[in-house]
């Protein structure tokens, strides 16, 4: 989903992180921190000219690898078989210009992850946090069924509520176009904060997007991704005793055998983002710092604050 403004002046922005990408840190870390471990990178929509810019800079300096690698290298506890410096590119939400993506998958033999809203995708509804005048992160912090009230009240949004004609997410035909080198994977059914949840609602979007995406697919779904990387040990539960290998959040880091299979790490990256920006976000390093800023130590991400429920 969308992003907090990011702060600082545009220009200032690409002169540090080109000053970070020469100063060979990236290098040094891809090198030495990233060799042996799993770097995964997140995004959401970008355009088909910048994933492709992206692309190319990694194809020359990691190895592309699957979500499924890792949940291999997971189950049999065993990481050894991954290339050094594996990398894998997430999606999150399954908008529908990652179609558009789907040449440049192949490509550069890139197999991402997409992890679906699995009753957004094959229909005209919205995203909450895309549906016109949302401020998504004004809304983030209330319980989940104030959030549902507010959207409604104020911006006619249900959940269920479709739009003929725009649709933000893939069709079932896209998905099925895209199946042979994507995974698709699930990423709760209707993108809450999952924290804001009742127990029940959180442990249904959990379970109930892992059984929709099975249906579809026809096959058993292995990793999942928490809607804005807010989780807790609740939602760890949930996704454990579910049935899936590992979770995506967007704590930064790397991921190797330490590493919890429900607490997989990501390195950024921002969809619109330029080359110096690229290689300075996959250094780990702004990222870390506007956490820690933020409050969120050890890499962890800053999680949403929940209000205790108004009547
Ligand atoms: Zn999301």
């Amino acid at each position: 989903m969308s992003k907090q403004p990011r702060r600082g002046h545009p220009f200032l922005r690409e002169l540090a992180a080109g000053l970070l990408r020469f100063s060979g840190l990236p290098w040094l870390i891809r090198h030495v921190v990233a060799r042996r471990r799993v770097t995964i990178i997140l995004y959401h929509d970008p355009s088909p000219d910048v994933f492709e810019a992206h692309m190319r800079y990694l194809s020359r300096r990691y190895h592309f690898v699957g979500m499924n690698d890792v949940a291999d290298a997971i189950e049999r506890a065993d990481w050894s078989r991954l290339p050094p410096r594996s990398l894998v590119v997430t999606f999150d939400d399954g908008h529908k210009g990652n179609h558009l993506l789907l040449p440049i998958f192949r490509r550069y033999g890139v197999r991402p992850t997409i992890y679906l809203v699995s009753r957004v995708i094959g229909t005209d509804r919205h995203y909450w946090f895309q549906h016109d005048g949302v401020h998504s992160w004004s809304l983030m912090p209330l319980p989940n069924a104030q959030r549902l009230r507010v959207l409604e009240e104020r911006f006619g949004f249900t959940p269920t509520r479709e739009y003929p004609g725009d649709r933000h997410a893939l069709s079932v035909d896209e998905i099925r176009e895209m199946q042979d080198v994507v995974d698709f994977e699930p990423h709760t059914c209707f993108h809450p904060v999952l924290p804001s949840c009742e127990d029940e609602e959180s442990r249904r979007e959990i379970v109930e997007s892992k059984h929709d995406l099975e249906k579809l697919l026809g096959r058993p779904c292995r990793s999942f991704s928490y809607p804005n990387g807010d989780y807790g040990s609740r939602e760890i539960a949930y996704a454990n005793a579910a049935g899936f290998v590992c979770a995506r959040t967007i704590d930064v880091g790397w991921n190797g055998p330490a590493t919890d299979p429900f607490r997989l790490r990501i390195t950024g990256v921002t969809d619109d983002a330029s080359i110096n920006i690229l290689a300075s976000q996959l250094s780990g390093i702004t990222m870390y710092f506007r956490y820690l800023r933020r409050g969120g130590r050890g890499g962890r991400y800053p999680q949403v604050q929940v209000e205790r429920a108004s009547t």
